[in-house]
């Protein structure tokens, strides 16, 4: 199995990319702790469902916006599993409008998840990782961030944000065998893009070469990759996974 016996952390499990990643990586011989912010009947659903895949499943209620809550994490999953190999920034939120509606607490909302978010976590991970001379981070960013969507220029800045901060991290910590990465996903089938009204998902399904949305597990497989010493010789890269959408 490609993660056997590894630990990994994933941030916003519950639902959509996150529950499909925590999945994979249990399924790849890996044990998983994922966080949330409120969905803990979700998250029950989920403990049991990635339990019969016979690895450790540990979630917990954890604020990506508050550092300690970080802090927290990841000194409770080096406690109850011994160490900490993969670190999966997952969590993340969009609050869309055209900037002059928006409103500063639209904007920070989205900026103090996704890339605040990001800080936090990677920034208490790296602490272990730099000591034990390995690891593996995936920054879950969007095409967003890569060609800038209109009415979602906080959510846009944000994942353009993690692009900036894996590419700067990937060679910072390279000399400690840790690697960086973002998986950048398109137009994926869960919550976020659900509550979209048909005529609008089906003008943007024209506008993907493959024809169709991605699915959550679209997104897991090249999560599981990355995150894996398969990718040994990848660091501070982009993954786009969004069907040719952003093809030029
Ligand atoms: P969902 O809305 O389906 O799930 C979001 C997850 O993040 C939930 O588990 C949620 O927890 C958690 N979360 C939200 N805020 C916080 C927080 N403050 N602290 C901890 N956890 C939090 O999102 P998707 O699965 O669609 O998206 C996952 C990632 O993929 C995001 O980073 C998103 O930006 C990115 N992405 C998604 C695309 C798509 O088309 N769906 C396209 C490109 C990128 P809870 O259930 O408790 O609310």
């Amino acid at each position: 199995m490609l993660l056997e016996d590894k630990v990994a952390i994933v941030t916003g499990g519950t639902r959509g990319i996150g529950r499909a990643i925590v999945l994979r990586l249990a399924r790849s011989g890996c044990d998983v702790a994922f966080t949330y912010l409120k969905s803990s009947q979700e998250a029950d659903l989920l403990i049991r469902e990635a339990g019969k895949l016979g690895r450790r499943v540990l979630a917990l209620q954890a604020d990506v916006r508050d550092f300690d809550q970080s802090r927290q994490l990841i000194e409770r999953v080096k406690d109850d599993f011994g160490k900490l190999d993969i670190l999966v920034n997952n969590a993340g939120i969009t609050r869309d409008k055209a900037l002059m509606m928006m409103t500063r607490e639209e904007w920070l909302e989205v900026v103090d998840t996704n890339l605040n978010g990001t800080f936090n976590a990677t920034r208490c991970a790296i602490v272990t990782f730099l000591k034990q001379k390995s690891g593996s981070i995936v920054n879950i960013t969007s095409v967003s961030g890569v060609t800038g969507l209109p009415r979602q220029t906080n959510y846009s800045a944000s994942k353009a944000g993690i692009i900036g901060f894996t590419k700067a991290l990937a060679r910072e910590v390279a000399a400690y065998n840790i690697r960086v990465n973002a998986v950048a996903p398109g137009f994926i089938d869960t919550d976020m893009i659900g509550s979209l009204k048909e005529e609008f998902r089906e003008a943007i399904r024209k506008r993907i070469p493959l024809a169709r949305f991605g699915s959550a597990d679209d997104v897991s497989r090249v999560v599981e990759f990355m995150a894996s010493d398969r990718a040994s010789f990848i660091t501070g890269q982009v993954v786009i996974v969004d069907g040719g959408l952003s093809i030029q």
